[in-house]
């Protein structure tokens, strides 16, 4: 302890979720740079395949991201001007984004107060004959409540796009998220629980996940594996203005690797979350997360919620207090309709989704990662604590 006048003063910052990359990792890598191939090739087309099969699913398709596997799910159903997709306001920006990427218009429906999850009731309100799409978000790992949205899909001929950015490895009902909408896009960005640096996973059983194939490199009926490999062809066919989203070999050396080390990292992210949940639910000052007992949670993000009424600082200075005692946190997320260019295309206010903007006032993610040691985690309750004791109201 190097600061004797707080003794909760970590010596050295924690980062808020550094990648967990181990010799693995670093020889899967090795491996294909010294292969002959490093783009979309074989390497991808086996992470595909062990992605598919650990989620218990027919088609992966492997990515540079996310939003990229949201985009193409859009764009391979068709959805363009005219068309209306709801989603939630509490969620990263390029969920929806990539509505207005295919030149849909954006529905936006309040959230569950409990699991920060759409409102399934809501969703319902907000159809009209425009909508299209539902688009969920499994938000820090807690799947969305789907069975009233899969309803409302079938009885309205909707289809669901689900963010799982956050929901490797989540289950709804026993149910493996990934194996459930008609799409799914996971992210590999590198502080989601499984990284490849950067990428995304598109899985599915719709008959347009062709389509979405074909949309993700250029419109191309054969990809370059396909074409320069032994077995090969040089001949292809552009049948869509497609785009360039393919994940490398590089990438998904990485991703393979850390694939079958998923089960172990997620127990570790499991302990520190009990441990979290052991002090932090005693104080009450604070609000754990809630998990839903018929969902397995993924843990991305171990977000706490401050009863500001018990404190006489806010999130902002709440932050400045971690920062100050070296540990990192951040902020899950600053609402969708509060951005400038959506707030000023469609005139939303913060009250016109009351309870995305009154949580979103009080919401902190915490470290919450693999590489955390006992003492790191001890170093982020002791430092919350001391913060909630001092600036107690
Ligand atoms: C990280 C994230 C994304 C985007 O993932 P990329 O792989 O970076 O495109 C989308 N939605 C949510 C909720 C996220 O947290």
């Amino acid at each position: 302890m190097s600061n004797s006048s707080s003794p909760q003063h970590r010596e050295s910052f924690l980062p808020f979720s550094p990648p967990n990359i181990t010799d693995k990792e670093i020889e899967e890598v090795i491996d294909t740079l010294q292969s002959s191939w490093i783009t979309t090739g074989p390497k991808t087309r086996e992470f595909e395949r062990v992605f598919a099969d650990y989620i218990g699913t027919s088609e992966a398709l492997a990515l540079n991201s996310c939003t990229a596997g949201l985009h193409i799910a859009l764009a391979a159903l068709g959805i363009g001007p005219g068309d209306e997709v709801i989603t939630t306001p509490m969620t990263f920006c390029s969920s929806v984004n990539v509505i207005e990427h295919v030149g849909a218009k954006p529905v936006l429906v309040d959230i569950d107060p409990e699991t920060l999850t759409i409102d399934p009731a809501l969703v319902e309100q907000a159809i009209t004959p425009r909508t299209c799409v539902i688009l969920p978000v499994h938000y820090a790992g807690h799947p969305a409540e789907l069975d009233p949205l899969i309803d409302l899909a079938a009885r309205h001929s909707l289809y669901l796009i689900e963010d799982a950015a956050h929901a490797l490895p989540a289950a709804y009902r026993g149910r493996r998220i990934g194996s459930i909408g008609h799409f799914t896009a996971f992210s590999f960005y590198a502080t989601k629980n499984l990284t490849t640096a950067e990428g995304g996973m598109l899985t599915g059983s719709h008959p347009a996940f062709d389509m979405a194939r074909v949309l993700s490199l250029h419109g191309m009926s054969r990809d370059a594996w396909n074409r320069y490999s032994a077995e090969g062809s040089w001949y292809y066919e552009v049948i869509a203005p497609g785009f360039k989203y393919n994940m490398t070999d590089i990438q998904a050396a990485l991703g393979v690797a850390q694939l079958s080390r998923l089960g172990k990292m997620q127990a570790r992210r499991l302990e520190i979350v009990e441990k979290y949940h052991a002090e932090f639910s005693k104080i009450d000052a604070l609000q754990v997360p809630v998990v839903q007992p018929h969902v397995e949670h993924a843990w991305h993000l171990y977000v706490l919620r401050l009863n500001l009424d018990a404190l006489l600082i806010n999130r902002a200075q709440f932050i400045e207090e971690l920062t100050a005692r070296n540990i990192g946190s951040s902020v899950h997320f600053i609402p969708v309709h509060l951005h400038p260019y959506y707030r000023d295309k469609y005139g939303w206010k913060p009250d016109n989704f009351p309870v995305t903007y009154h949580e979103y006032q009080r919401v902190v993610s915490l470290p919450l990662n693999s590489v955390m040691t006992d003492e790191d985690v001890t170093d982020v309750i002791e430092a919350v604590k001391d913060i909630v004791i001092t600036h107690r109201r």
